[in-house]
């Protein structure tokens, strides 16, 4: 059998190996160094905000700003349905309830009137909704312009999932840097990594230094160990942070890369009646995470299935959309506002291979096999 070829895997090479091992070498193994006070650092500036806490995942990040937001039972987090469920899973930690909004058909992005509709009904039934947790689909940043409009005409705070996004821009402002709070992933499969963790960014010094707290057990500040508050043990060691720092300075050339990617599938289906790739309108301001192909099986007389069956013969990976959460089984009794975009994005999807690892071999057996699909269809 052929190499495998993933849709995103880790792109590390000699740089970050010498990261590692300086962190190694230089006695900092032990959870917190120099290096997780740099990276934090370094990040917080790329995105411009003023703090940034480096925690050992994404989701992590999701459930302190929200205990830190002061989310609790009882409370209703207004979030998208199109997502992954780290986003959902964290808003039930809290022992809140998830409530769902669709998305706009072109971005995935939660659609600002359904926010609005969604916050009337909830004011009206007299929930107390404590948080809005929007995602960044794929790398495209939300319409922040209107969502943050309507968060503060009800006065709840946002919470931005920018997991998928670190890089985008909306507005000219970097992803991450909207809301009260955002949060990053350094995931495995995501734009940059450190094998696992994630960041919560914030310009609010108290919010920064209460998921600080949270994350270190929640220590008071006191020689012996005392404590007023449940703790959790969610730091990034210095370790990963010092292959964060490696990655980061990678980032632009890794988005550059995946790119070059999404031009090559641009190019792939650019004559193919019923194939759009997804999110392509201002696809200049995004981090192109991963590319999408939505296709019209009514105009192509395929299903995206036939595509993904096709690349697996030649063993590259692909893969449907976010199924909903709404469409969950685990999730499906929560409320939401839906309109069915999430769901047609679900139906219609396949994500192609958008790594930045991806080398001119690997690439052209892609462009190969897509090529030899699309003529034979
Ligand atoms: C990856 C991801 C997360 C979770 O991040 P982890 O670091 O894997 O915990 C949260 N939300 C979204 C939208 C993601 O894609």
């Amino acid at each position: 059998m052929t190499e495998r070829i993933y849709m995103s895997s880790p792109d590390v090479g000699e740089l970050e190996e010498q990261a590692v091992l300086a962190a190694m070498r230089s006695g900092w193994i032990a959870p917190l160094g120099p290096d997780v006070d740099a990276f934090e650092r370094e990040l917080a500036e790329r995105v411009g905000v003023a703090h940034g806490v480096a925690l050992s995942s994404g989701t992590a990040a999701l459930h302190l700003g929200l205990l830190t937001l002061g989310v609790k039972p009882g409370d209703v987090v207004v979030t998208s349905t199109m997502t992954f469920a780290a986003t959902t899973n964290a808003i039930v930690y809290t022992g809140a309830e998830p409530y769902f909004v669709d998305a706009e058909l072109a971005t995935g992005n939660m659609d600002p009137a359904l926010l609005r509709a969604a916050l009337t009904k909830l004011r009206d039934a007299g929930e107390n909704v404590a948080a809005i947790v929007p995602v960044d689909l794929l790398g495209k940043a939300v319409d922040y312009t209107s969502i943050l409009a309507i968060a503060d005409e009800f006065g709840v705070p946002v919470l931005a999932d920018a997991a998928e996004s670190l890089g985008a821009t909306h507005a000219g402002k970097a992803a991450g840097s909207f809301g009260k709070a955002s949060i990053v992933s350094f995931n495995g499969n995501k734009i940059m990594t450190t094998s696992g963790g994630g960041m919560l960014l914030t310009d609010d010094e108290d919010f920064a230094k209460h998921v600080r707290y949270l994350a270190t057990q929640a220590r008071q500040p006191v020689v012996h160990y005392e404590h007023t508050d449940v703790g959790y043990n969610y730091r990034m060691s210095n370790l990963l942070a010092a292959l964060g720092r490696a990655q980061l300075s990678r980032l632009d050339e890794m988005i550059a890369r995946r790119r070059e990617m999404r031009e090559l599938y641009k190019q792939l289906f650019a004559g193919v009646a019923g194939v759009e790739i997804f999110g392509a309108e201002g696809d200049e301001h995004d981090n192109v995470w991963l590319t999408s192909i939505l296709v019209d099986s009514a105009v192509t007389g395929w299903e995206p299935s036939d595509l993904a069956a096709v690349l697996a013969v030649d063993n590259i990976e692909s893969r449907p959309l976010w199924k909903p959460m709404h469409l969950q089984p685990v999730f499906a009794h929560l409320g939401g506002e839906i309109n069915g975009a999430s769901a047609a994005l679900f139906e219609r999807g396949l994500t192609v291979p958008s790594g930045s690892a991806l080398n001119a071999e690997q690439r052209e057996r892609v462009a190969a096999a897509i090529s030899i699909f699309v003529k034979e269809h």
